[in-house]
This record gives structure tokens, sequence and C-alpha cells, in this order.
């Protein structure tokens, strides 16, 4: 019996005794990981990022639809039932996420409490509304533009949002994510001078999107725009607002219309041959496309579309 003991308390001090050692590496990685739901790709690959074999992470709206309008799945709420944390967008982006959670039944998710990841935490916001905006008269983005993930920089402020939760929920294993967020924002670093590089041409034009998904990357940039294919943020153009366009366009010398995949291509394209301009395509989450399906490669795609477009 006393042998018996020894011999676990010795293989016990023999474990943790090693995971000091290699601190990196985490005491049951692959074991058990934690099950994480995200609302979205990129948010989804940031944790993987973070948590590596310690997380388990599914998201939520598939990447090639428009974020604002997903509509969940069966398999999404068993998904977030079994689920130990959830990352979503915070703002108004995700305005089907509520109902999602109620129908999953997890309070635990909702913004604010203590397994929930509010990725727009320490995001300086911009396109912030000077007045109050309701969703009930058909506004979005009402608190803010909520596309932030568009600016690498960003990223960097989601990883330490997701970092903190995973440390909090999971102490055990803290070096290990840790290591790991040093180790991906030391990459993204590297990517970040490659991509002003990449995209020195950039600064100081004008471009003109469908959708007001464009600011953050525009800022990165130092790129202009502040007009819309879509006069209103959900709203469809009309006749009258392309006209205005075809002679903004003009008049501004705009040689890039841009848009993700999942917006109809007719008002841009017609817009586009009437004013010797490029219509391109730059994508707004993971995996939109293929070869996007990282978040390097991602802002790599992103960021030779439009260096390109604007030579
Ligand atoms: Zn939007």
């Amino acid at each position: 019996m006393f042998k018996l003991k020894y011999l676990i308390r010795k293989s016990t001090v023999i474990t943790l005794l090693s995971c000091v050692a290699l601190s990196t590496v985490p005491c049951h990685a692959g074991e058990n990981p934690l099950k994480v739901v995200a609302t979205q790709t990129m948010y989804s690959s940031v944790v993987k990022e973070i948590g590596k074999d310690r997380v388990d992470v599914k998201y939520v709206a598939p990447p090639k639809f428009n974020v604002h309008f997903i509509q969940p799945k069966p398999t999404d709420v068993r998904n977030i039932t079994k689920a130990d944390l959830y990352v979503d967008a915070g703002l108004d982006l995700e305005a089907w996420s509520d109902s999602l959670l109620e129908a999953a039944g997890k309070p635990e998710f909702f913004r604010g409490r203590e397994k929930n990841v509010d990725m727009s935490k320490g995001i300086r916001l911009l396109e912030v509304p000077d007045h109050q905006l309701s969703r009930a008269e058909g506004d979005i983005h009402i608190y803010g533009n909520p596309h932030y993930n568009m600016n690498p920089e960003n990223v960097k402020i989601m990883a330490e949002n997701v970092l903190e939760k995973l440390k909090s929920i999971d102490p055990a294993n803290a070096s290990y994510y840790e290591a790991n967020e040093k180790a991906f924002i030391s990459r993204l670093n590297e990517k970040i001078t490659e991509w002003k590089k990449l995209c020195a041409n950039c600064a100081g034009q004008e471009i003109l999107s469908y959708h007001k998904d464009i600011a953050y990357f525009a800022d990165f940039l130092g790129l202009k725009a502040e007009q819309y294919i879509e006069p209103k943020p959900g709203i469809p153009p009309t006749p009258k607002h392309l006209e205005f366009l075809e002679e903004y366009v003009k008049a501004n010398h705009i040689k890039a219309i841009v848009m993700p995949t999942y917006y109809p291509k007719d008002a841009a394209e017609v817009l586009a041959k009437r004013v010797g301009a490029k219509v391109v395509t730059i994508c707004q989450n993971i995996g939109e496309l293929p070869g996007t399906d990282d978040i390097f490669s991602f802002f790599d795609y992103n960021f030779n579309q439009i260096s390109e477009a604007l030579k």
C-alpha cells in the first residue's frame, strides 16, 4: 500500500516537474480540449492560433455569406449547448447571435458574462454615429463600424482578448497560451511590415466600396473611402444614387470599386464599365475564397488585390 502511494506521489511530482520544465507544452495537450464556438471564421482562427491543441473550435457563419444576415442551423445550437466558451464580434454585427444563445440555453455566453469573449473589447472604433440610430428603422452599424477584423493591427487586440479568457478559464495551461500568442503576434508583426510595403502605392488614393465594411482596411492602408454603392448600410442602391456615384467616381479619379463575393455584382460592374474603374474582390472573412484559409493568407490575398488594382 505504502509502495503504491509512493509511486503515485512520485509520478505526480514527475508530471508536475515536466510541465514546469516544458512550460510551453500543455499539461494535457489534446486531452479534453476546451470546446469553443465562434461566430465567424476570423475569430475561430484567432482562437486556434492561441489555443492550438487545447481547443476544439467551431464557427457559426459560413464565410461565403453576409455575416449581418446569417440563419443559424440546428447543428449550431447543438454545438453551443456543448461548448465551454463563446466568441463574438460585439457591437451589432451578428444580430442573430442572441436568439441563437437563447435557443441553446446558455446565458453564460451572453456579452459581458464569464464565458463570452467580445472581440470588440479594446478596438478603436471607427464611424461611431454622432446621433442615436435605431435597428427598428432599418439601421445597422448603430454602435460604430463593426467590420474591425479587416485591419491586421486589430487582430493583435483580438488575440489579447482570447488569451485573457483562455487563461482565466484554464489557468493550468496559461503559459502554453501565452507562448502561442507571443509566437503568433511576432509572425503577425513581420507580416504587417511586409503588407505595408506591398501596399505603399495605396496611401492617399480613394476607393469606392459596396458596403461600409472597408473603413478599418482603408485606415490600415491610408486609403480614402467616403462613398458606397449602398446609400445606407444594408440598403441596395437606387438608380438616382448610382447616377450620383458615376459623377463622383469620375470627378475623384477612383480606380477601384471593392466588394466581397456575396453582394450582387451588377451595379458595381455597370458603374465600373461606365467610368473605366475595376471591380476588386476583397474578402471579409477567412475562407471566403479558395486560398484564404488562414489569417495570413486572408490578408495576403486582400492586400495583393488592392495593391495590384491601384498601381
Ligand atoms: Zn456591415
